[in-house]
């Protein structure tokens, strides 16, 4: 689950990070009272949408020559004016696609006076089994574009879980920042910060980026990505409050509700599937045969014949699915509860595309007797590879 920036500092500053002083707005009427409880003279005014890359980002509305989603504003008349342009309208970035994301709410802040900006993030390291810092002298910018340019500057540090981040690894994190005087001493605390707040509250990735020294020496976090462990959330009721399902996916949130697994992609395959390794293999296929999937739900092990037909519904919603493969094996799954579903489901929301059908296992009879008396337009197909034949030639 991601947050927004804002959400992000508030809850870092909880655990004692500096953040700026700042104020979320939803209409372009709060600016000024929000402006007016900073100090000023320099204001920041900044997008609040599930993606990062803002400041270069351009607002479709406004030509190329407007300014971008994170501005700064000398005035609490310039902030006035900058809301105002900026609320409701579209920013698209590297992060969101051509289609952009609508801008909403902003976040008027405390200007700062930068004198170097930096990269810190916070991650799972699967191959140490441990979080690491990821740490470059390189902020502000696009870490992927400088993990390829310049590897060399990107230094990675990870943290024993039993001590936690030790003197020794805020020594490692400095030196790799080249911090001197009081931002080394902000470090001494930041750092143990991040790692306490990532650990607490089951963050799978925190980004701060950039993490800047200010002109006065100090450390300050001046924007904070966060995305919290989905599988952990249900003992974090104040984190799970922060959801703001607006900047989500609806079929994914609707696939939530149903405890089905669906994970939108580019391509224009739809595929319903069980078990996660069984999605893979099936995504693979088609790609073998040249095709890529729309998007993949995974019905999980005991579907009813209501959940079988929801997920079918929700690959179906997909505009982008030119054709459907329902790849499954029916081990606790039944392969005659699958076919009552799809069947079912098709003749609520009718069928515009190919459909193929791929049964194994209990049932499997049963399951494709249902299908063939329904009179429906199904392929059946005898095995993965077959089926993966064709649906890609279905789709052509
Ligand atoms: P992103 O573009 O979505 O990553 O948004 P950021 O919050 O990282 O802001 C983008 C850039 O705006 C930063 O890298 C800074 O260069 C600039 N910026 C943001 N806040 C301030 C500020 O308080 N003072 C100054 N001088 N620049 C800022
Ligand atoms: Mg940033």
């Amino acid at each position: 689950m991601n947050i927004h920036e804002y959400q992000a500092k508030q809850v870092l500053k909880g655990f004692g990070a500096p953040v700026a002083a700042g104020v979320a707005i939803t209409s372009a009427d709060e600016a000024e009272a929000a402006a007016r409880q900073l100090p000023g003279p320099l204001y920041v005014v900044k997008s609040q949408i599930h993606a990062g890359g803002r400041g270069k980002g351009k607002f479709k509305e406004l030509g190329p020559d407007a300014k971008g989603g994170v501005r700064l504003a000398f005035s609490i008349e310039d902030v006035v004016k900058n809301a105002r342009e900026m609320l409701g309208n579209t920013l698209v970035t590297a992060q969101t696609g051509p289609a952009g994301k609508q801008v909403n709410r902003l976040y008027i802040e405390d200007g700062a006076d930068i004198d170097r900006e930096l990269y810190c993030s916070l991650l799972v390291d699967r191959s140490t089994g441990r979080v690491s810092f990821v740490v470059s002298t390189e902020g502000g910018m696009d870490i992927e574009a400088v993990a390829h340019d310049t590897p060399e500057k990107i230094v990675t540090i990870d943290i024993d879980p039993e001590a936690g981040v030790t003197p020794a690894n805020v020594d490692e994190i400095n030196t790799a920042y080249g911090l001197t005087g009081e931002a080394a001493e902000d470090g001494k605390s930041l750092f143990p910060i991040l790692y306490k707040a990532f650990i607490d509250t089951d963050m799978s990735m925190l980004e701060v980026n950039p993490l800047i020294v200010m002109e006065n020496g100090r450390l300050r976090v001046l924007d904070a990505k966060v995305s919290f462990d989905g599988n952990a959330l249900f003992r974090h009721e104040d984190m799970k409050a922060l959801r703001d399902e607006t900047e989500e996916d609806a079929k994914e949130i609707e696939a939530s509700e149903w405890d089905l697994a669906y994970v939108a992609l580019d391509g224009n395959i739809g595929c319903m599937v069980n078990g996660a390794g069984l999605a893979m293999a099936t995504m693979d296929i088609i790609k073998l045969y040249g095709k890529e999937p729309a998007n993949f739900c995974d019905v999980g092990g005991g579907a009813s014949k209501e959940k079988v037909a929801a997920a079918f519904k929700i690959i179906t919603a997909d505009p982008a699915v030119q054709g459907i493969l329902v790849n499954i094996f029916g081990g606790i799954m039944r392969c005659d509860v699958i076919a009552e579903g799809v069947v079912a489901a098709v003749k609520e929301v009718g069928l515009k595309v190919p459909l193929v059908v791929r049964l194994e296992g209990t049932n499997v009879e049963q399951g494709k007797r249902i299908l063939n008396e329904s009179g429906l337009a199904i392929t059946a197909a005898d095995d993965l590879d077959d089926a993966a034949q064709k649906i890609v030639a279905a789709v052509g």
